[in-house]
């Protein structure tokens, strides 16, 4: 996982997955088409593919890796270890993981955490410290928010609940953690909760699981206010039916965010999104000043977005390949 991360962040990451995707694109074509002329029929999902690579930036190949080929290489597999906690914005902050992010936004009114990690050691090991060692007095967590019910996001929520923290997920994630705490914890689509002078604004983008949200909150880079989403979980986990679910929800998850003039990506496994913004998270003493790879602009965030949209579109041409009439 270490050797992985270390490469993907070296920037030879790209030129080895140039190398690799011709290959893993030949693996996509269907087992058994017709046989015509020439004994194979054409690969329908491929210009769909050289669609979106070309719409793709370049920091976000292994998204493009990832996305538009059915199982595309998974970068975040649960063994990480605890990264270095930094500050990213002048109110925003890291304690998370290598391979799963843990997030605190400060707000006039108190914290707000995104993602609790695996476990409440973790919570208490890795999120706790990181902290203090920001100088943030985690008795000042005013809330949690939960992007999605997966083991990696909420496995250290007993910690937070223990403290009586105000907790936050969707109505169907929280079924998956046992029910919804109180009325106060249920995430509705467009909903906007303001702690102190943030506003916070949370969506539902099913697909990843049926309850992923987003959220949207002003990010400041030495005093300049930026508008980040942070995306709760974009891979679809399932067959064809996620994957329309999650066309839906790139959709509804681009017109909110270019509404909202959103600029700065954010991605509880940012490695598998952005290997340049990984790298700037994971290796904070090398930070220029007045650098922040963060910011990646309204134009390609948007293109972020489409070439995800495009991925999957591409995906539901090879599921249908693979089984002819499963999408009808
Ligand atoms: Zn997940």
């Amino acid at each position: 996982m270490q050797k992985i991360h270390t490469v993907l962040s070296s920037g030879a990451a790209l030129t080895l997955l140039l190398y690799a995707l011709p290959a893993a694109l030949q693996a996509q074509q269907p087992a058994a088409p017709p046989a015509g002329r020439a004994g194979r029929a054409p690969d329908l999902s491929l210009p769909i593919v050289q669609d979106a690579f070309k719409i793709t930036d370049a920091r976000f190949l292994i998204a493009f890796t990832r996305y538009c080929m059915l199982n595309g290489p998974n970068t975040a597999n649960g063994k990480g270890d605890a990264a270095t906690p930094s500050q990213l914005f002048d109110n925003l902050y890291y304690v998370g993981k290598t391979d799963v992010g843990a997030w605190v936004l400060k707000t006039s009114g108190g914290l707000v955490l995104f993602d609790t990690l695996n476990n409440p050691e973790e919570a208490a090991n890795i999120i706790v410290p990181g902290m203090r060692k920001l100088g943030l007095d985690p008795d000042q967590i005013k809330l949690v928010v939960l992007t999605h019910f997966h083991n990696d996001h909420t496995g250290g929520l007993p910690y937070f609940r223990a403290k009586g923290m105000r907790l936050m997920a969707s109505e169907v994630d929280w079924a998956q953690l046992g029910g919804v705490p109180t009325p106060q914890s249920v995430i509705r689509d467009g909903q906007v909760v303001e702690i102190g002078d943030t506003a916070i604004t949370l969506i539902l983008i099913p697909g990843h699981t049926p309850g992923t949200i987003a959220a949207m909150f002003p990010v400041f880079d030495h005093g300049q206010r930026h508008m980040a989403a942070l995306t709760g979980g974009i891979g679809p986990t399932g067959g064809l039916d996620m994957h329309q679910t999650v066309i839906g929800s790139l959709d509804h998850l681009a017109a909110v965010t270019k509404q909202a003039g959103v600029d700065v990506l954010l991605d509880p496994h940012e490695a598998i999104v952005d290997s340049t913004a990984w790298g700037y998270i994971m290796h904070p003493a090398d930070r220029k000043p007045n650098q922040n790879d963060l910011i990646v602009g309204k134009d390609p965030f948007q293109r972020f977005t489409q070439m995800l949209t495009t991925c999957m579109k591409a995906r539901v041409v090879m599921y249908q390949q693979q089984k002819p009439g499963a999408a009808q």
